[in-house]
């Protein structure tokens, strides 16, 4: 496993970056923080300046299981296939996620191509919710080509991907359109996995964070609510490179995805929004990174491929349960 060892320039970011040593984890019930247990205050505060929440947090800390999420939401774990698969392929994929153990506390979804949702849809074991890869901006009627929420919805999808760094830097989306496209999914009650992400000459000549905060502005201009959002911070580096983002490094974005919601959405929305990471996520690497506060969970691409790996990736929720 390939770390790349670029590196933020806080002098060029909008908001530096925070500081990545969690002194004191905290205080959760289960795996959902307890909602009766954080006032709104105290999550304003976790998610606006984290290291110090978290560090007076520890007063709060009991014997039960401590979990490493600084948001409040549900792990979540999504598998993007691409353009991969056939038939055959696709129906032993699915034997082996519906045969795998998944520790319970997790949301999976996976993304078949359009063409075999149909066939997903009706052999996979309803623990698993399904994605569409893309949809359209609007209303269908004469866009050929085109699949439209309302069909995505017909044919039982729970969730889209838009935003993905190979629809906006190999189809050449923009920030704008994408977030229409957003806002027309979640009006027809799809949730919308919404990605982000730098090019790598973006990250080495330190705009993370501009490029990160200004595609979601894009979103927060176009949609109504967060409320079905989950953010996937996939920098395009790491995007079927192998080259996985190091925990530190994803970590920092996150939480600087996190500040940004709470500065510029509200506290209660960049407490409850799920932060995923993307980028070479594989059943070697996901508890590490699942280890950090902020990352939620994972948007898998080529590991979500093989059922056994995918299922290893979804159960590294286990990592983020630490010690008492
Ligand atoms: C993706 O396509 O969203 C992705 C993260 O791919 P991979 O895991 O293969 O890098």
């Amino acid at each position: 496993m390939a770390m790349i060892s670029t590196y933020l320039n806080p002098s060029s970011q909008l908001s530096g970056p925070k500081s990545c040593t969690a002194a004191s984890p905290p205080l959760f019930s289960g795996l959902r923080r307890s909602s009766a247990s954080l006032s709104t205050t105290q999550s304003f505060f976790h998610s606006v300046n984290s290291h110090t929440l978290r560090s007076s947090s520890s007063s709060n800390r009991t014997s039960r299981g401590i979990v490493a999420m600084a948001g409040s939401g549900k792990f979540f774990v999504g598998g993007n296939w691409k353009c991969n698969g056939t038939k055959d392929s696709i129906k032993q994929l699915v034997s082996d996620l519906n045969s795998a153990t998944l520790e319970p506390d997790v949301d999976v979804v996976v993304g078949p191509p359009f063409v075999y949702i149909d066939q997903v849809k009706n052999s996979l074991t309803d623990r698993i919710e399904i994605a569409a890869q893309n949809s359209w901006i609007g209303k269908g009627g004469a866009f050929t080509g085109e699949i439209s929420a309302e069909q995505l919805k017909d044919i039982g999808c729970k969730w889209v991907i838009l935003g993905h760094s190979e629809r906006r830097h190999v189809i050449g989306e923009d920030d704008q359109f994408i977030g229409k496209k957003a806002a027309y999914a979640l009006g027809q009650d799809l949730g919308v996995i919404a990605c982000i992400g730098e090019l790598l000459e973006e990250r080495e000549a330190g705009k993370t964070f501009d490029v990160c905060f200004k595609q979601l502005k894009a979103y927060a201009d176009a949609v109504p609510s967060w409320d079905n959002i989950v953010i996937a911070y996939e920098p395009v580096w790491a995007i079927g490179t192998g080259k996985v983002a190091s925990p530190e490094q994803a970590q920092e974005v996150h939480v600087a995805v996190r500040d940004w919601l709470a500065k510029n959405v509200s506290p209660e929305v960049a407490s409850k929004t799920r932060i995923i990471y993307g980028g070479s996520v594989n059943a070697g690497n996901s508890a590490d990174l699942a280890k950090k506060e902020d990352i939620d969970g994972f948007l898998v691409g080529g590991a979500s491929l093989k059922g056994a790996d995918f299922a290893t990736i979804i159960n590294s929720v286990t990592a983020k349960k630490v010690a008492a």
